[in-house]
């Protein structure tokens, strides 16, 4: 198993551990959740909280919730219900631990909606009302905001804050039964209107929505507020350590007052849930926003949500990324309290070393070039075999065969070599890999002088893996597919969508900074073996890089690949 990073998270974690903080009778002492909410795609920067929250429930034996957190009745949607349990349980976890690991140390299954929970939140806030802590607003908007204070000042208590608590409690109830507008109350915490933290200013806790619920239909037409949901979902759950993005760390003060309120009015015991910050996901060259990707997908700059060119799961999952070299990744980011970028190229170097030691092997010519061999024999092919894993020879070998007509890349002839150039040139020898010795004899060319085919002599004793081949040294050694037995293939050769490492930084305009040749599709040969590749296969085409057959457009007898990444990190270089 891989080792554990260890990280503040869990350095506070064992703390609580020590203390026995968590200690509750058939509860783990460890119970994390994600909770995305149901109206988009997750993308990288998601992958990062799934692997956190999963990953400190696995390692401390706990349970990690997976918490749709619905309680907003106009954006959201069942598919992307269904994407999202799609990409967490392809990213290896499972809230099902029970059924999982057979240990049954958590129990079954531990998927929530937040809108189950709005008879509770509901409840909660009459409590609220009932103890003088909340109160119906009937300002205006225009009112509400002037009277909010800024920074510089503190707040104006609204008029309506010392109502007495029936008059509220009434009015509220006429929320929930229908009886106004949007907009003309809210229902608001009552705590310091000159706190010099903005959402400890009377916060709004529920407003009138007359909206349609995915879950709950037309039963509500009040809905809460997401800072008010979010810290009772945690509490309803016996979360222990509720984990988010920096951007909420003023939000705590609140998160800890709500659940406090409510415990006192006996909806909660104690040891109650706390919430903990760490640095969210920048990652280079991307863009994660939501309506930015939208934009992507709405423009058909991409080819929808699952386009390999995308940071969504779907997307990086498409272009041939693995989940382990997911969770590679987010353990070598690390977790930290302070934001910061990540280099694109740290994703790329995950998915090369999670694949080096298991992608099977192949030759691929991508920008072909044909080789004549003159004195090989017409209409002969020789066997060739080459490892499927060089370090694997338990795979055993791939099987192809060397003929008088081969596809070579172009890249590797030169007529006019350069200064260390040791591939074909006219007096030169090279290994064809896993073949012959070759000396390059000359070129042909077409009327505009582009180089159409060239031409050599083999040395029929220098075959690879005989005894005459050890009498041959040569610097360079070229990979080939022979015109006969390889197979034409369509390959997308997917680079970075954008070219500026920063487009979503502010004031940018993203669109503008789009990499022209993100996708380049191309016919290539492959050699015979991959008319058997299934979809979802990744390789190593030697040479070139790490390669997948796509999931969506790959059929057995006819793989088209997608090229995941290069063999190095070659950009910005
Ligand atoms: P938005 O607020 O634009 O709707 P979101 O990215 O906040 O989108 P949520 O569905 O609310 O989406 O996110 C679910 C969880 O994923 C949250 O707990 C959030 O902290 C976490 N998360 C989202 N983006 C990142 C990121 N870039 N890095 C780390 N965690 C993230
Ligand atoms: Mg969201
Ligand atoms: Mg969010």
């Amino acid at each position: 198993d891989a080792p554990v990073i260890s990280n503040f998270l869990r350095g506070i974690i064992d703390r609580d551990l020590a203390d026995g903080k968590y200690t509750r009778g058939g509860l783990p002492n460890v119970i994390t959740r994600f909770p995305p909410e149901p109206n988009g795609y997750l993308h990288i920067g998601h992958a990062k909280s799934i692997c956190l929250n999963f990953g400190l429930a696995r390692d401390y034996q706990g349970r990690c919730h997976l918490r749709f957190d619905d309680t907003n009745p106009e954006k959201e949607d069942q598919e992307y219900v269904d994407t999202i349990m799609d990409s967490v349980k392809w990213l290896g976890f499972d809230w099902n631990y029970g059924e999982k690991n057979g240990e049954s140390y958590s129990g079954g299954s531990h998927l929530y909606y937040a809108s189950n929970y709005f008879d509770t939140f509901y409840a909660i806030a009459e409590y609220l009302i009932e103890a003088g802590h909340a109160y119906v607003d009937s300002q205006s908007a225009e009112d509400m905001a002037a009277n909010r204070g800024d920074f510089s000042k503190p707040g104006v208590n609204s008029p309506f804050r010392d109502r007495p608590a029936a008059e509220s409690l009434d009015l509220f109830r006429r929320m929930k039964a229908g009886e106004f507008a949007d907009g003309a109350h809210i229902l608001r915490a009552k705590i310091d209107m000159a706190s010099p933290n903005m959402n400890m200013r009377d916060p709004a806790i529920y407003r009138i929505r007359h909206a349609h619920h995915h879950n709950t239909g037309d039963k509500w037409c009040i809905y809460p507020m997401y800072d008010y949901a979010h810290p009772l979902e945690d509490a309803i759950e016996n979360i222990t350590h509720s984990i988010c993005t920096l951007e909420f760390q003023d939000h705590r003060p609140f998160y800890d007052w709500i659940i406090a309120r409510a415990a006192e009015g006996g909806f909660f015991k104690q040891p109650v849930p706390q919430q903990y910050e760490f640095a969210r996901l920048n990652l280079t060259y991307v863009v994660t926003s939501k309506r930015k990707l939208r934009q992507l997908v709405e423009q058909n700059i991409v080819s929808g949500w699952d386009d390999p060119r995308m940071p969504t799961i779907v997307g990086i999952r498409r272009r041939g990324y693995t989940p382990e070299a997911i969770q590679l990744f987010c353990d070598r980011i690390g977790v930290s309290k302070s934001d910061g970028w990540i280099d694109y190229s740290t994703l790329e170097g995950a998915l090369r070393d999670d694949l080096d030691p298991k992608a099977p092997r192949a030759t691929a010519v991508l920008r072909p070039l044909k080789l004549i061999i003159d004195n090989f024999p017409e209409n002969e092919a020789v066997a060739c075999t080459a490892p499927i894993h060089p370090h694997h020879p338990e795979l055993g070998n791939r099987e192809f065969t060397i003929s008088k007509e081969l596809w070579i890349e172009q890249e590797d002839f030169m007529e006019e070599p350069s200064k260390g150039y040791f591939r074909l040139f006219p007096g030169n020898k090279v290994r064809l890999r896993y073949g012959y010795v070759v000396e390059c004899t000359g070129c042909d060319k077409d009327e505009n002088g582009n180089v159409i085919a060239v031409h050599c002599n083999y040395f029929a004793d220098s075959k690879s893996g005989t005894e005459g081949s050890a009498n041959y040294k040569v610097k360079g050694n070229i990979h080939w597919v022979s015109v006969s037995d390889s197979l034409e293939v369509e390959v997308r050769l997917y680079d970075r969508l954008f070219t500026d490492a920063n487009p979503d930084a502010g004031g940018k305009d993203f669109m503008a900074l789009l990499n022209p040749s993100s996708l380049e599709t191309i016919r290539a040969f492959v050699e015979p073996g991959m008319v058997n590749v299934e979809p979802d296969t990744r390789l190593q085409f030697e040479r070139h890089g790490y390669f997948v057959a796509d999931r969506v457009d790959s059929v057995k007898g006819k793989p088209v690949f997608n090229r995941v990444t290069t063999l190095k990190d070659s950009w910005g270089k």
